[in-house]
């Protein structure tokens, strides 16, 4: 089980999602055996909306858990659960010897009504963490969001939510991705002032194609800043190049936090290990091997 302790340091965890096609399984199973030689204090494998694809997501986990032997954090979302459900997914979970959840509300899938999206079992990320309580002892993460839920109202409403949830028990929140790190610790100087004291793990996905800023980012609902855009736009026609800028980017961005002493950096790899390599190298490795000297 992850620490419920802040040790300290910036831990350096990773997020990966289970491929759509069955025959892929071999590939996340390639690139996760890549990433775990970067020893990361943790990997997180997501769940399909509306809990499509969840027993990849377990069998991900064990494979992250039991044979990458790194920690294996199971995303799980509330939306098309109900209190049986719960129960024999974290029954699954415990089976496969893992033991962090990242506990959400997840969104309405495409495949289901609006009435059913309304009258959901559970309403509220924060209504799954007492249940997930009850079946034992198990760490339990939350979701966060720098630039505000969609959803809410504003960001006072927003924290006002994320203070209740922290409080039924979240041992540590993870952050939508973000592109300005200004966002971020304008976002932390609220939570502290809202009394949330639990680590918060800082969000990054590079961006290492033109696209991804239309697809993936746009969900996410991420400002994106000028210095960002104007790498889009010079890289954007040449793949190599734009991956190249994608990652420094992404690497000025963790030095940063580092540097200014977050909790955690969590990168969206994306399934990508040699961007996700690249950027630990440039930050985490080094920062490492100067320490030591
Ligand atoms: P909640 O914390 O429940 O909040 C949802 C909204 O409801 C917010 O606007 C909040 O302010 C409001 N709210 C909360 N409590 C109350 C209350 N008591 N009364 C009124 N309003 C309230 N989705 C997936 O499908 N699979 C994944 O694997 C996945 N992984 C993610 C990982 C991270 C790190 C993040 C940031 C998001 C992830 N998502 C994933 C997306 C997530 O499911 C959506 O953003 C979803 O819309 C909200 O989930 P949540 O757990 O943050 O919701």
């Amino acid at each position: 089980m992850l620490s419920k302790a802040h040790e300290g340091k910036t831990s350096f965890s990773c997020e990966v999602f289970p491929p759509k096609r069955n025959d892929d399984i071999y590939e996340i199973y390639k690139t996760l055996d890549e990433i775990k030689l970067l020893k990361p204090d943790f990997i997180s494998v997501t769940y399909g909306a509306g809990g499509s694809n969840s027993k990849k997501t377990a069998t991900i986990a064990a494979y992250i858990q039991n044979i990458c032997e790194v920690e294996a954090l199971a995303h799980m979302t509330a939306v098309g659960m109900d209190e049986a459900g719960l129960n024999s997914l974290l029954f699954e979970l415990k089976k496969k010897g893992i033991n962090n959840v990242l506990a959400l509300r997840g969104d309405q899938p495409k495949t289901m009504s609006d009435e059913e999206f309304e009258n959901r079992y559970f309403r509220y990320a924060s209504d799954l963490i007492p249940k997930i309580k009850t079946s034992g002892d198990m760490f339990i993460a939350g979701a966060c969001y720098p630039e505000v839920h969609p959803e809410s109202a504003n960001q006072d409403e927003d924290i006002k939510y994320l203070k209740e949830k922290v409080d039924k028990g979240l041992d540590c929140l993870i952050t939508q991705l973000f592109f300005d790190n200004n966002i971020f610790y304008s976002f932390m100087e609220k939570l502290d002032k809202a009394g949330i004291t639990i680590p918060v793990h800082a969000g990054i996905m590079p961006i290492t194609g033109a696209n991804q800023l239309g697809t993936t980012v746009k969900l996410a609902g991420s400002s994106v800043p000028n210095a960002l855009s104007s790498i889009i736009a010079k890289y954007g026609d040449n793949p190599a190049d734009m991956k190249k800028a994608g990652i420094e980017y992404a690497i000025n961005q963790v030095a940063d936090l580092k540097a200014n002493g977050v909790a955690g950096v969590h990168i969206y790899t994306m399934n990508k290990a040699d961007v996700t390599m690249a950027i630990h190298e440039a930050t985490f490795a080094r920062y490492n091997e100067t320490c030591t000297e």
